[in-house]
């Protein structure tokens, strides 16, 4: 772009080579016509004045030649030609009509007066009675001279030659005149020329200089760099492209600063979205992608940016750039996080680029994290296939000792209520398992109220574990021998809670922990404070929960043996009421366990301790 014109094609070199071009063709038209007219002109002045000089003398030689005697006649004509001495006159001889030299105007030469002419043109002129005139070149004097030779004829006898007269005179002087005219006009062209050459250098740099101005400036206005203005020479075209480059050179600026904006404006909308977004090239090399993508990719802007968006998306194997165009389907991505190990699954929607041509110009792709959306997806199936498979179990059973008593064994006393007790125990434990799972139903969807009120949880856990130990004075537990340990802060923590919900989760834990308590085993429950919350604590010595089971006792369900569990009569759904209870709460619950050595179960509830201090 920046490239350096040549100076021999630069406008400074072409206009006063123009200019001087110009000149001299003029010059030369000038020249040529103007010097021929005056060496036509100078050249007939010339032979005009030769041949209007031969007929005066021939007037004045006529009487004489025709009267006087030949004695007085050479002295007469010596005295006619004595006036023609010098100037341009070489020589003028008169010669009678015999060719005889009768006088001659060159005094060195009087001795050839009275010899017969050996000029060639004086014979000629004699014999045929016409006059010749002619120029040639005198090698002897070097230079043009101009003969004329004319017959003199008698007035007295019309038409009879008594004479010649033969003039040469020297023309070389007009020559030298015309010579002396072309030098001055000469002199003038160079003159000329010269002052072409200053002048047109003084236009072309007048020409030139705003040119390179605009030059430089729109130069800098490709650069990004509008802050200069051209200046303004004149009112002339110049001019006027000098303020249309300074007009350009606004607008540009404008419309640089509206693509910026929206730029910018894109650029926030593009990091600020939720879904993560990137556009390719028509090849599929990768020209934007936001913050979002490399997140749900894992991946730095350096490694998106130009790469194809197989290699991005990690699609090589699958497809080709082609049939990525082509599919109007969304495509399920899954990426394996290789900080968390966790499988990410990515929705990816491709739209084309297209222009109204039909030219594809790119391709956009929106990607969304559906593992969230997958996995409440997973569970809400595995949820209906549990729920489906925990109450044909009950129903299993009831109707196989239903048949067995419709079979005949009701007859049977010492079967029938067992049967009978079977049965019962199993349709209420169907009746509490959609119980459960309606109470959960309605948390799930929001539809459960807390009744608050503000009590001491020292107070509640208590009423709780008073229960349970009145419970285990029951025959069912008395041989059991478990021990309830209580291990109370002694300041009174009063908390805003559902009190008959939270009642529920904290039976369900002692529940458990009883259930899953060897004989003698003891139950610590704690109740501490931290300087925002209550935590309860319920520690049993029971055979504890494996590590990987551990996260999942919450979910619905979820047993670490089902078999067990089942025959204990539990629906599998108690902690996961628990935790929305909690949740509800602002709260929180989770376990702790060491296998075969125990379990402990936490509850947080939100606490603020300040209305105690204000009290006291
Ligand atoms: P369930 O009605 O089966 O007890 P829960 O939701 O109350 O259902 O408990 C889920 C599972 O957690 C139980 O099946 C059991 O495997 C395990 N679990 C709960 N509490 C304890 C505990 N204290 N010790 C060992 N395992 C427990």
């Amino acid at each position: 772009m920046n490239k350096k014109i040549k100076w021999i094609q630069s406008i400074h070199f072409k206009i006063p080579m123009l200019f001087i071009f110009l000149l001299l063709v003029s010059l030369q038209i000038i020249g040529a016509y103007f010097i021929r007219q005056l060496e036509t002109n100078l050249i007939n002045n010339f032979d005009n004045q030769m041949s209007l000089t031969v007929r005066l003398l021939e007037n004045t030689l006529n009487p004489i030649l025709d009267e006087e005697e030949q004695a007085s006649m050479e002295s007469s004509i010596q005295n006619v030609l004595r006036d023609y001495i010098g100037g341009d006159f070489l020589e003028i001889q008169v010669i009678d009509e015999h060719g005889y030299i009768l006088g001659t105007n060159d005094q060195t030469r009087q001795s050839i007066v009275g010899l017969k002419s050996t000029d060639r043109d004086v014979q000629q002129t004699l014999l045929l009675e016409n006059s010749r005139k002619y120029q040639y070149l005198d090698e002897s004097r070097n230079i043009r001279v101009l003969k004329n030779v004319s017959p003199i004829f008698s007035e007295d006898h019309a038409g009879e030659t008594i004479g010649a007269i033969m003039m040469e005179s020297n023309i070389e002087t007009v020559y030298n005149q015309i010579q002396g005219i072309v030098t001055i006009f000469l002199n003038a062209s160079f003159f000329a020329i010269g002052i072409t050459i200053v002048l047109a250098v003084i236009i072309s740099r007048g020409l030139t200089k705003p040119i390179s101005e605009m030059r430089s400036q729109t130069m800098n206005i490709a650069q990004g760099d509008y802050s200069g203005k051209v200046r303004i020479y004149g009112n002339d075209e110049l001019g006027e492209l000098a303020e249309t480059i300074n007009d350009l050179s606004l607008k540009v600026k404008d419309a640089q600063e509206t693509t910026e904006a929206e730029r910018q404006r894109l650029d926030s909308v593009l990091k600020h979205m939720s879904e993560g977004v990137l556009a390719t090239d028509r090849r599929g090399k990768v020209i934007i992608i936001n913050t979002r993508a490399l997140d749900l990719l894992g991946m730095s802007q350096e490694e998106a940016v130009g790469k194809s968006i197989m290699k991005v998306l990690r699609l090589g194997s699958k497809f080709s750039f082609r049939q990525l165009l082509e599919t109007t389907d969304d495509l399920i991505l899954n990426y394996e996080d290789k900080e968390s190990k966790e499988t990410n699954i990515l929705q990816g929607k491709f739209s084309i680029i297209q222009r109204e041509t039909g030219f594809i110009s790119g391709l956009v792709c929106v990607l969304s994290d559906i593992t969230e959306q997958e996995k409440v997806e997973q569970e809400r199936r595995n949820f209906v296939s549990n729920v489906s498979h925990e109450l044909r179990t009950p129903l299993t059973s009831i109707k196989s000792y239903v048949e067995s008593l419709q079979e005949g064994a009701w007859k049977d006393e010492s079967i029938a209520p067992n049967f009978l007790q079977v049965i019962s125990t199993e349709t209420n434990r169907m009746t509490r398992m959609i119980g459960d799972l309606l109470n959960l139903s309605r948390m799930d969807q929001g539809r459960m109220q807390l009744e608050l009120e503000y009590v001491s949880m020292n107070a509640l856990f208590s009423h709780i574990l008073d229960r349970f130990d009145m419970m285990l004075q029951a025959e069912e537990y008395r041989d059991k021998n478990y021990k309830i340990i209580r291990d109370f802060t002694q300041r009174t923590l009063w908390v805003d809670i559902d009190q008959d919900k939270m009642t529920q989760v904290i039976d369900n834990i002692l529940n458990n922990a009883l259930k899953y308590s060897p004989d003698g085993g003891a139950i610590t429950c704690r109740l501490m404070e931290t300087h925002n919350s209550v935590v309860i604590s319920i520690t049993d010595e029971g055979l504890g929960i494996p590590r990987k089971d551990l996260q999942h006792v919450f979910e619905r369900f979820y047993r670490v043996d089902k078999a067990r569990a089942r025959s204990m009569g539990g629906t599998g759904l108690g902690l996961a009421i628990s935790k929305e209870v909690l949740t509800l709460h602002g709260g929180r619950i989770w376990a702790t366990s060491v296998e075969n050595k125990g379990s402990t179960f936490f509850i947080s509830l939100p606490y603020e301790s300040f209305e105690e201090e204000e009290w006291a």
